[in-house]
């Protein structure tokens, strides 16, 4: 997805090797941990409301399961591939170790496009993947949450068949329920939440006030609406949206130059993140190509939809003015940009870091299921809060300390976490 010419594998593998050089990490742990410790690949054939049958691929991969049971989405998208998953799983590993959780890294996918499946199709759809995995996901095993285009509704219905095959109730078997049905409250929010809680801490340390700031947002997904929800409700200015148009199968930048309106957005928006073309305009917003929510004048940018955004070739369309980079998504920005934006000082909160807010949840999510006594919403975001201004402060301290590019030092905590679990349990 995103930017063809980039395999998020590659790219995740190389980001991998370059603190494992600089960390002197053993050759046998390298080996071990640059590849997924599981996959599985199958095909899930659904009953379609027309009569036909049609097979879908799904997959799920397990990167690593060293520090607890795999942990990580199942996304929908026509243009999955398995190496997208494959990185998509370690950086989860990687992204459970930084926050410190006992989880390890897992991803899945089924290539399908939810938004032309009727509610029926995608249940079957939902319930035909569990059939084919529910022997290797499991609450002590792996456990899946939602993804890009995939919700509360289709976790719950994975669920249920899984515990229709197992015969018993294991609410801690997947994340991202609905609340009421297992789910946490400020599930919702806390991935958006947890970029917006890195952001204030970034600024802080910038000595940047955030009332004053302003940032350009690609996505409009739940990771994008609650960073800006956060963002704006804490004085900042969103003034462009970049979305996707499901219709036009294209993506268009909402631009107000005097801040844009997060409710009224919100409002014309569907389940899958698209914003009413029309709407948006009828409410003055200006309308201008999908890729120019890079080059607006702003303090920071939030990439908050897919993999490849920020590339060396989109990176000079970058304003000057632009001081921190948020990744509110997995792997937007390819390797070959990262020399760029240290060249240019600007600060960058990395992906596994940024937008950990929602596995951290997940977390609390299943640690309330096993309670079976569920928190309040100030105290589950309160204790999201402090996970992830704790870890973000690790991160920047060590940066500092070091000298090191961010994304270098959210890793060096990330693998060291990883690679001693994989020594303590004599596995290398
Ligand atoms: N899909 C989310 C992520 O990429 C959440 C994973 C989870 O809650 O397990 O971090």
């Amino acid at each position: 997805m995103g930017h063809t010419s980039y395999n998020p594998y590659e790219s995740a593998k190389k980001q991998f090797n370059q603190v494992a050089d600089q960390i002197g990490l053993d050759s046998s742990t390298r080996e071990l941990l640059s590849q997924p410790s599981r996959e599985y690949h199958f095909t899930i054939p659904v009953k379609m409301d027309d009569g036909t049958t049609k097979t879908f691929n799904g997959y799920r991969i397990q990167h690593n399961d060293a520090r607890g049971p795999a942990k990580g989405g199942i996304r929908f998208h026509p243009e999955e591939t398995v190496d997208t998953i494959r990185a998509l799983s370690m950086w989860m590993t990687w992204k459970c170790a930084v926050v410190d959780i006992p989880l390890g890294g897992g991803k899945g996918g089924i290539i399908c496009d939810p938004r032309t499946l009727s509610k029926g199709e995608q249940e079957r759809l939902c319930r035909g993947y569990i059939r084919q995995l529910s022997k290797n996901i499991g609450p002590n095993l792996d456990v899946p949450a939602p993804d890009v285009m995939s919700n509360g509704q289709h976790m719950l219905w994975m669920l249920d068949e899984y515990e229709t095959i197992t015969g018993a109730r294991y609410p801690g078997a997947i994340t991202g329920k609905p609340v009421g049905m297992g789910g946490s409250l400020g599930r919702t929010e806390a991935t958006g939440y947890g970029v917006v809680y890195n952001l204030r801490e970034a600024l802080k340390e910038l000595n940047i006030d955030i009332a004053k700031t302003t940032a350009s947002l690609q996505g409009f997904g739940n990771v994008a609406e609650y960073a800006a929800r956060l963002y704006t409700s804490m004085g900042g200015k969103i003034v462009a949206i970049s979305c996707w148009d499901n219709n036009d199968k294209a993506a268009y930048t909402y631009r107000k130059l005097d801040g844009l309106d997060i409710d009224k957005i919100a409002s014309i928006k569907d389940s899958f993140g698209t914003i009413d073309k029309q709407k948006a305009v009828d409410m003055g917003c200006e309308l201008l190509k999908g890729d120019e929510w890079i080059s607006q004048d702003v303090d920071i940018l939030l990439p908050c939809a897919l993999e490849n955004q920020i590339t060396p070739d989109s990176f000079v369309k970058v304003s000057k003015q632009v001081k921190v980079i948020c990744e509110g998504a997995n792997g937007p920005t390819t390797p070959d940009c990262d020399e760029l934006i240290k060249e240019r000082g600007i600060y960058l909160i990395p992906d596994f870091l940024c937008n950990a807010g929602g596995v951290t949840c997940s977390y609390f999510e299943q640690v309330q299921c096993n309670m079976n006594y569920f928190w309040p919403k100030e105290e589950v975001l309160e204790k999201l809060d402090q996970k992830m201004t704790y870890a973000f402060h690790a991160v920047h301290n060590l940066a500092k300390e070091k000298n090191l590019y961010t994304r270098d030092a959210a890793y060096v905590i990330a693998i060291n976490r990883v690679a001693e679990a994989v020594k303590l349990r004599g596995w290398i």
